[in-house]
């Protein structure tokens, strides 16, 4: 599809967040979770190609956001970081299987790092849309300082407002952080140590998403209970 990029904007030192516009609809349809393969301008056919998961609710309405992290030995962000609004780019149509399962009697449990975050706040977004949950959403969301929380004033505001949805930010190396310290493993630990019934979705790199992939194994839980989207 053709998209238009309307506009940049910094979420954190290294993040941007990118806004399109599919030009060829009036809606773009997608469920939340799914990615979309963004043509990069400039790079030979076979290797112009990254994956980008839709940071976004889908609404009525052909715009969505991206959530890019750069990556300054990369190929392909270097490039995106000079892209300017009002240019074209080609992408896919939204694909993939990372979607939430039909639970609602479940908790949910979000598990991510850093650009992680994008699928769960589009599924957050449509989730919310409806009002509270019948049962609690947590969504544990590791960084390594407090400056990298990406939408955070976003999470805080809705954990206000729906008392079933739970923000657990934590931090790795950020000592003067009040909140909890240490990696996203201890926090869905410790939550759910007594092993009850609940649907985790796991998304960012593989060796965050394999250390989940053991522990909720190790904590009894089965490939119909956890999900993940690997960025790498
Ligand atoms: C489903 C999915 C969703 C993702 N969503 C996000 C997101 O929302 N936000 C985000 O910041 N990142 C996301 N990523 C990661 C993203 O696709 C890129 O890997 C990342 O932006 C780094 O790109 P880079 O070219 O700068 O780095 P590079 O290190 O140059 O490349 C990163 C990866 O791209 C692939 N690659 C490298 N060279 C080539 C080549 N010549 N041809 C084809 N592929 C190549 C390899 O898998 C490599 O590990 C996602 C990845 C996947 C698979």
């Amino acid at each position: 599809m053709d998209t238009v990029l309307t506009k940049i904007q910094k979420e954190s030192e290294h993040v941007m967040r990118f806004y399109f516009e599919a030009t060829d609809r009036n809606v773009l349809q997608f469920v939340p979770g799914q990615f979309v393969i963004f043509t990069i301008p400039g790079l030979a056919e076979f290797q112009n190609t990254r994956s980008y998961s839709i940071a976004s609710a889908p609404g009525k309405h052909a715009q969505f956001e991206l959530c890019i992290s750069l990556n300054p030995n990369g190929i392909a962000t270097p490039i995106l970081w000079k892209l300017k609004p009002g240019d074209h780019f080609e992408m896919s149509e939204p694909q993939g299987n990372f979607i939430m399962q039909n639970a609602p009697e479940l908790e949910t449990v979000f598990i991510c790092t850093g650009t992680g975050i994008a699928p769960f706040r589009s599924m957050l977004g449509h989730l919310l849309e409806n009002g509270n949950p019948s049962k609690p959403v947590h969504l544990i969301f590791g960084n390594r300082f407090e400056n990298d929380i990406l939408y955070r004033e976003e999470f805080e505001k809705l954990a206000k407002e729906f008392s079933n949805f739970h923000f657990h930010p934590v931090l790795s190396r950020d000592a003067n952080w009040i909140g909890t310290k240490g990696y996203v493993h201890q926090v869905y630990q410790q939550l759910f140590a007594d092993g009850r019934d609940a649907r985790f979705y796991i998304c960012g790199w593989k060796d965050m998403c394999s250390d989940a992939r053991r522990n909720l194994k190790e904590m009894g839980y089965n490939r119909q209970q956890y999900f993940f989207e690997l960025y790498d």
